[in-house]
């Protein structure tokens, strides 16, 4: 009776290996589970063939190209509806629409080379500064998302920038030079996470130090730069006790430049500031890495039982944001590092993603754009 079933399933064996090189790549089963966070996936991972990049599998397909009057109508309807629906702890459903838009537009390849595209940026950073030189916040705290992970944070005694980059590599789809030394003039204190350039950038660092603002980098920022190596703050990477950073107007900040990576070799400062009315804020820069025991996830689970945190600004595609959310355990999050335009398209994270990696993780959050602003007040839950 063995012998039979053996010839069998030799039998069907052959058939089956008569048959599989006739089935395509692209037409065998995808497999997918809805619970995949779809973090750190990998560049060729595998994928259906309806998308470009295993990357892209829960964003919808990206356009090649587009006419100009689509283009310009569709950022127009964006500026209107975000315009009308302001950044809330409860998001009308249109919000999300415009940003979906906007990661359509912002997702096509060539879209930072596109003088309409770069137009539309600098309109909202230049909105977002006229906004910020004057506004004044007597009470909470009022957080301004510039561009990728730069942030500008005001309460009513400090102003704090965390990552400002003037834009991409592309000249048309920068702030130009005066308006970062208008921002640095708004500005108390600049915290620069890491080196990389989508984070940190030199002239901007010039324009902090020109006005005797602090430019706090890990230590692996700009050694090779005589004169930025001598000028900006280290201050002594750890777990705390937080440290003390005077600033010119005579406030102190409370710091702890947490000892973050991304990567196993690249220092990330996540830094945790505590404003003089007491707010505290962290942003994580390009956090991201092992998970293992005995990595940076060991004190970013214990960052919430040392400090009670308002704001937590994570780069929205970090490993693990679950786990880190929840180790912070703010009363808000602010993701940032969305449709970096100097990534390719399949890592350039959008706010699609972004709603789809915070939904799981059950936390008050707001995403916002370019040039949005939300005014905090304690408590939000
Ligand atoms: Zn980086
Ligand atoms: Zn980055």
């Amino acid at each position: 009776m063995s012998s039979k079933l053996s010839f069998r399933s030799a039998l069907f064996i052959l058939a089956l290996l008569a048959t599989e090189p006739l089935i395509p790549a692209q037409s065998q089963p995808f497999h997918f589970d809805p619970s995949d966070p779809r973090e750190s996936v990998p560049d060729d991972g595998p994928k259906p063939p309806f998308v470009s990049s295993a990357r892209r599998l829960l964003t919808a397909p990206e356009l090649k190209d587009a006419p100009d009057d689509w283009i310009s109508n569709s950022l127009d309807w964006v500026n209107f509806i975000l315009t009308h629906y302001q950044p809330a702890l409860v998001e009308a459903p249109v919000r999300r629409a415009a940003m979906i838009r906007l990661d359509d537009v912002l997702h096509i390849e060539s879209a930072p080379r596109k003088p309409i595209v770069q137009q539309y940026y600098k309109a909202r950073l230049e909105a977002a500064l006229r906004e910020i030189e004057t506004t004044r916040v007597p009470t909470g705290l009022r957080i301004w998302k510039l561009y990728n992970h730069g942030f500008f944070v005001r309460t009513a005694s400090v102003s704090i920038a965390f990552d400002i980059v003037p834009g991409t590599r592309e000249p048309g789809f920068a702030m130009p030079q005066e308006w970062i030394e208008r921002l640095a003039a708004q500005a108390d204190v600049l915290f620069i996470s890491h080196q990389h350039g989508d984070h940190a950038n030199p002239a901007v660092a010039r324009a902090f130090l020109a006005l005797r603002k602090p430019v706090v980098v890990p230590d692996d920022v700009w050694t090779a730069e005589p004169t930025l190596a001598k000028a900006v703050t280290r201050l002594s990477r750890n777990t705390g006790p937080a440290q003390t950073l005077p600033l010119a107007n005579g406030r102190n900040l409370t710091v702890v430049p947490y000892p973050g990576h991304q990567g196993p070799r690249i220092l990330v400062n996540v830094t945790l500031v505590t404003t003089p009315e007491g707010f505290t804020i962290v942003q994580t820069g390009d956090q991201s890495g092992s998970e293992a025991p005995g990595s940076d996830f060991d004190w970013l689970a214990q960052i919430g039982r040392d400090h009670k945190v308002d704001i937590l600004m994570p780069n929205c595609w970090a490993n693990g944001l679950g786990r880190m959310v929840r180790g912070v355990n703010p009363a808000l999050v602010i993701t940032g590092h969305e449709n970096e335009m100097g990534h390719k398209v399949d890592h350039r994270e959008d706010y699609t993603q972004t709603y789809t990696r915070l939904f799981p993780i059950r936390y008050p959050a707001i995403v916002m754009t370019w040039g949005e602003s939300f005014h905090y007040q304690r408590p939000v839950r």
